[in-house]
C-alpha cells in the first residue's frame, strides 16, 4: 500500500482535495482529528498532560481548559515545546497505528496521510511520497476570508507561523496548482491517482 503524505498551509484548498480523495473511496488518515482526539474526554493522554501541566489545566469535571492551556503555553516556551513535542509524538504515533491497520487490511493500493504538519512534525518519515497543495499567497488570503469570515490580517497571522512554502515546496513529490479553479484542481488530482494506479 502506497502512502502518500498530503499538506498544504492554510487556505491552500487541502481540505477540498482530501474530500475529494475521499469521494474517490482512497482511506484517509487525519491527523488534524486525531489530534484533536486526543485532548477529548477519557483520551489516556490527559493524564500525561496532567503530569506536565497539573490541575490548572482542567475544569473540574476533569475535561482539558483549552484557554487556561493556552495561557500557562503562552508565556512559558520551555513548556509550549513539552506539551507541543507530546501532542506531536502521540499524533504521530496513532497516525502510524492507523496506517498500519489500513495496510493489514490489504484490500488498499494507497492511502492517504493527511497532515497540515506533515513535514513539520516529521511525519514524512511514515510517507511513500508527499503531496503539496498551493495556491497563490492573493488566492489564500481571499479563499480563508471568505471561509472564516476573518480579517486579511488574522489570515496573515496565521499563515506566518507555518513553515515557509518554498521549504515545503523543495521537500514535496508533487506540487497540486490550485490557483485557478476547481475543475484544474480536480483533474490533477485525477492525473496523480492515474499514476498511482487508480481508477479515474
Ligand atoms: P485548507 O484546508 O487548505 O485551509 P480549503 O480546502 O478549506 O483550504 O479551501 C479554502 C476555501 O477555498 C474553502 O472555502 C474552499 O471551498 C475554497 N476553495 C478551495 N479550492 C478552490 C478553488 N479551486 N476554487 C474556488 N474555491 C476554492
Amino acid at each position: 500500500m502506497k502512502i502518500i503524505g498530503l499538506t498544504g498551509g492554510i487556505g491552500s484548498g487541502k481540505s477540498t482535495v482530501s474530500s475529494y480523495l475521499r469521494k474517490k473511496n482512497i482511506p484517509i488518515v487525519d491527523a488534524d482529528q486525531i489530534s484533536r482526539e486526543l485532548t477529548a474526554p477519557e483520551s489516556p493522554v490527559l493524564s500525561e498532560i496532567r503530569i506536565l501541566l497539573g490541575e490548572n489545566a482542567f475544569h473540574a469535571d476533569g475535561s482539558l481548559d483549552r484557554q487556561a492551556v493556552a495561557d500557562m503555553i503562552f508565556s512559558n516556551t520551555q513548556l509550549r515545546n513539552r506539551y507541543e513535542n507530546l501532542i506531536t509524538r502521540e499524533t504521530a504515533e496513532r497516525c502510524l497505528a492507523q496506517l498500519r491497520r489500513l495496510a493489514a487490511q490489504k484490500k488498499w493500493k494507497a492511502a492517504v496521510l493527511d497532515a497540515p504538519l506533515l513535514f513539520e512534525c516529521g511525519m514524512e518519515k511514515y510517507t511513500d511520497e508527499n503531496w503539496l497543495v498551493d495556491a497563490d499567497l492573493a488566492t489564500r488570503l481571499f479563499r480563508v476570508q471568505q471561509r472564516d469570515g476573518i480579517s486579511e490580517e488574522k489570515v496573515m497571522d496565521r499563515i506566518r507561523v507555518q513553515m515557509n512554502d518554498s521549504e515545503k515546496a523543495a521537500r514535496a513529490d508533487e506540487i497540486i496548482d490550485n490557483s485557478g479553479s476547481l475543475e484544474q484542481l480536480y483533474a490533477q488530482i485525477d492525473r496523480l491517482l492515474e499514476r498511482i494506479g487508480y481508477e479515474r
